[in-house]
């Protein structure tokens, strides 16, 4: 961890020279440059003022995604200095001028999906496809801080079953793995194998896909992970560095109808094997890769669907804070640690150890 810096920096390209000493400050973990998730420095910076139809929360805990690894690496570039961080919960601080559906003092989560809510894309639900689509953490500041500023739109009141690490964790994670298995039409009955199990999307894939009904299987390069899936209602599990489209056919006596995909070149041959004739495979990453050989006649002649989903729209993600917020889909918390040890919960991430959510506590 790099120097704590006490004086207060206003990093706003449109803030005027000389109100910086005024502004009120915030702990932020900020990004000067591109140089690995080792590049985080924690400082004080001029804490956001909401906008028209922007609110200001003040945030209680928030979660950590492979998102802020990406983004400290330039993958893609953000627009520097900047703060990472999609996900969170607190209290509302401050609210811009229009704003009347939420109060300061309300607590709420965050939704880091962040669409116009009035292009053509945004009106039939397809809040990613917004021409100016903005994902929290990535393309504005993020939740790495103490403060952060959302439109009205992106705050829901907090489930008050939860807990504000369980709150602050489910949102990007559970929302994407809940749009995946929407648009992969995954049905009561239906099998279902989420390969590379441990990581947010995939985890939410397990939970959302029992609470919907499908038998879940899962893959992992880790018996462990395959042990505490099962513990979490996985019906089992196969080694991925095996052939476990062989693996889980044998043990089914046939294929998987729908497969979650996030792994990409390591484990795609397999995961297009595994589909049951007329299955559909969905993807939302490639940690391993970004390119895969597709065998033109096993695609037709099986009737197989590969389909790529990214993120989720408003209505999903207050589809996915209801069922979260009652319980039918458990939160899985991997790892707390206090906003301060950032390094380590990143190291943590960055090794692949979790199984859920890492979560920073203020
Ligand atoms: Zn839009």
């Amino acid at each position: 961890m790099r120097g704590f810096l006490t004086q207060v920096r206003d990093m706003r390209p449109s803030q005027p020279p000389g109100e910086a000493a005024t502004l009120a400050a915030m702990k932020a973990w900020v990004l000067h440059d591109i140089g690995g998730p080792q590049s985080f420095v924690l400082e004080e910076v001029a804490t956001p003022e909401p906008g028209p139809g922007e609110v200001r929360v003040k945030l209680t805990a928030s979660a950590l995604n492979h998102l802020d690894i990406w983004s400290s690496l330039g993958m893609p570039k953000p627009h520097l200095p900047h703060v990472a961080g999609a996900d969170g919960a607190g209290i509302i601080d401050a609210v811009g001028e229009g704003v009347t559906a939420v109060r300061p003092g309300e607590e709420v989560v965050v939704n880091p999906s962040v669409g116009c809510g009035v292009c053509a894309a945004c009106l039939r639900g397809d809040t990613p496809l917004c021409s100016t689509y903005q994902i929290l953490g990535e393309h504005r500041w993020g939740t790495l801080a103490e403060y952060v500023v959302v439109p009205d739109r992106n705050v829901l009141p907090k489930p008050e079953q939860l807990s504000w690490e369980e709150a602050a964790a489910y949102g990007l994670a559970t929302g994407t793995a809940h749009r995946m298995l929407r648009r992969a039409r995954l049905s009561a009955g239906d099998v279902l194998l989420v390969v590379g199990v441990g990581g947010g999307v995939s985890s939410a894939g397990l939970a959302l896909g029992k609470a919907m009904g499908a038998t879940v299987y899962v893959t992992s390069t880790i018996t462990d992970k395959i042990c505490r899936a099962i513990q979490q209602g996985a019906a089992g599990g196969f080694n991925s560095t095996n052939q476990f489209a062989k693996d889980l056919k044998r043990e089914l006596g046939h294929g998987a109808d729908v497969v979650l995909e996030n792994v990409g070149p390591a484990t795609w041959e397999q995961s297009v094997r595994s589909l049951e004739p007329g299955g559909r495979l969905v993807t939302c990453g490639s940690t391993s890769g970004t390119k895969v050989e597709i065998t033109v006649p096993y695609l037709f002649f099986k009737q197989l669907e590969i389909m790529g989903s990214t993120m989720f729209d408003y209505d999903e993600f207050a589809a996915v804070t209801d069922l979260v917020g009652d319980g039918r889909v458990p939160v899985a918390l991997d790892k707390i640690f206090d906003f301060g040890e950032l390094p380590a919960a990143l190291a943590r991430l960055e090794a692949g150890q979790q199984l859920g959510k890492i979560v920073l506590r203020f």
